[in-house]
């Protein structure tokens, strides 16, 4: 999108991210779930949550219906579209890391570009991606929401999987098996993953 800010100067708080990661007790983060509609990114970044949030730690899910809701509203399903609703959360996870929040968001994000360019406003290693890895016929056979039949009936266009692409991540920092495995045993491998990256003691 066009910058028609430059003439805006970047403030410098005067408590810094530095000092809320220490007084929190633990480093901010953001954690990007991404999968196919149905393939269980909310259910995981929720499962997730609760553990941090029950081991003390400040989080914060940002999940796909509810930022369509509110900040993205405007915005449909049009590639374009896409692209701007990513860019939005992507700068809303920004500012939640600066106040020293582990962040999850559970958005589709179906294109590795987009997801690519999300991941360039952090700093290396403060954005992990992974992958909620369930096939099509998985999802579509959940279709919690009935989105898969409708789409299929040709009420929705521009559905992830069935008219619109999805590009699998082809390095995530994580992939979990979200079609197989239980949540517990996903939630198990996010943890691993954070201790291992020194964001929880072990
Ligand atoms: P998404 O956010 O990717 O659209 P949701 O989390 O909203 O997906 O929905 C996934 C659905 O699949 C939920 O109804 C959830 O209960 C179900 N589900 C079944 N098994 C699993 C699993 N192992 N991991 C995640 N979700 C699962």
């Amino acid at each position: 999108m066009k910058d028609k800010s430059s003439n805006v100067v970047w403030h410098a708080n005067a408590v810094t991210r530095a000092d809320r990661e220490q007084r929190n007790g633990h480093r901010s983060l953001v954690l990007w779930f991404t999968g196919l509609s149905a393939s269980g990114k909310s259910t995981l970044a929720n499962a997730v949550e609760e553990e941090l949030h029950r081991l003390g730690c400040n989080t914060f899910v940002l999940d796909g219906d509810n930022v369509r809701h509110g900040l993205c509203s405007d915005l449909g399903f049009s590639l374009e579209d896409r692209e701007e609703n990513l860019r939005r959360i992507g700068e809303t996870a920004k500012l939640m890391l600066e106040a020293g929040v582990l962040v999850l968001t559970a958005f589709i994000s179906p294109m590795r570009k987009d997801r690519e360019r999300v991941r360039s406003l952090f700093p290396h290693g403060d954005f992990l991606e992974i992958f909620c890895d369930a096939s099509l016929d998985v999802c579509e056979s959940r279709d919690p929401k009935g989105l898969y039949r409708r789409a299929r009936a040709g009420e929705i266009g521009e559905f992830t999987g069935i008219s619109s692409p999805y590009e699998a991540p082809v390095n995530p920092e994580l992939s979990c098996d979200t079609g197989c495995d239980s949540v517990e045993a996903s939630v198990a491998k996010v943890l691993e993953l954070l201790r291992e990256r020194g964001v929880i003691a072990e």
